[in-house]
């Protein structure tokens, strides 16, 4: 099916219209623009999810730390408090932000991880997706779907800005993957096509203006803790529009927002490394400890 799909108000009249969910929509797209079939689009989706729940499980394993030596161990302290202690919101939060922490773990190790949008934000989708899908016991279409339909919001949002820190800030990395996260865990839920994409909106409108602000230029802090904060921020969003608390301002107009935003905010705040977490007394000193480390090789 040759479709342009750029906009939210596109991608829900085309449902309206074909009475089809998102992802039917997409898969057809991708099976179109790629010359395949949509059995090959899903299996190749199916792989990412095998791949996401690879590095989950390795993620929960490996207590190895970073080569700055900074992160690594965060989610073996998870592991360890929930042996004997129940987590506030009880298991499917427990596992949520485990996984999350654990996929970019996994990354900052650089082993295997999905880039979902990016490698900095890789542990919110799969933390969200897993997590769900393991609480309700979700067969590998109704996964598939959940996935599809996250990476079609995050194609809409990436015509429009690049996913990128140094673009548009962490907004642009965490807060896509948080709208992405969003919208699948409302369809898992069983959102409608508008509560979906409303969840998505909820997600980003509450996370526009999020720096990029990485000590050292590493991937790591705050990253890491960033996506178990953000896997947990698109379930509140997901909860929202699966009551039918809807953005008053369109889900277009919100990614229009966050695109103003991101051109507004400083160079300092988009991954220099010159302004926010990274510019403070102990980011810089943290900073300088690693320049030393990778010069002397140790
Ligand atoms: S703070 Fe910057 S480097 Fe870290 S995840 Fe966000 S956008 Fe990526």
């Amino acid at each position: 099916m040759e479709y342009e799909i750029n906009t939210f108000d596109k991608l829900l009249s085309i449902c309206k219209e074909k009475n089809k969910k998102i992802y039917e929509i997409m898969q057809e797209k991708e099976a179109f623009d790629f010359e395949t079939s949509v059995e090959n689009v899903r299996e190749k989706v199916y792989k990412n999810i095998l791949a996401m729940k690879s590095a989950i499980k390795n993620g929960i394993k490996s207590k190895e730390k970073s080569y700055s030596g900074l992160c690594g161990d965060d989610c073996n302290k998870l592991v360890e408090r929930y042996k004997n202690k129940k987590a506030i919101f009880g298991s499917i939060f427990e596992n949520i932000i485990k996984y999350s922490i654990a996929t970019m773990e996994e990354n900052l190790r650089m082993n295997k991880i999905v880039a979902c949008p990016t490698a900095g934000s890789c542990g919110i989708v799969p933390a969200v997706i897993v997590g769900l899908s393991e609480a309700i016991d979700l067969d590998k279409e109704e996964e598939i779907n959940a996935l599809i339909t996250a990476g079609t919001i995050g194609y809409i949002v990436s015509s429009k800005v690049s996913m990128a820190g140094a673009v548009a800030g962490c907004q642009a990395e965490c807060g896509v993957a948080s709208m992405m996260a969003a919208s699948a865990a409302s369809q898992i839920m069983g959102a409608n096509e508008e509560q979906i994409i409303q969840a998505a909106a909820l997600a980003i409108k509450n996370l526009l203006g999020l720096t990029c602000d990485p000590v050292g230029g590493l991937v790591e802090i705050p990253c890491v803790k960033r996506n178990a904060f953000f896997a947990v921020h698109a379930i509140t969003a997901a909860e929202l529009a699966l009551a039918d608390i809807y953005s008053k301002i369109p889900p277009d107009e919100v990614v229009d927002a966050m695109v103003q935003t991101g051109q507004l905010m400083s160079p300092l705040l988009k991954e220099t490394s010159k302004g926010g977490l990274a510019y403070t007394k102990s980011g810089i000193c943290i900073s300088k400890e690693i320049v030393g480390k990778y010069a002397n090789g140790s």
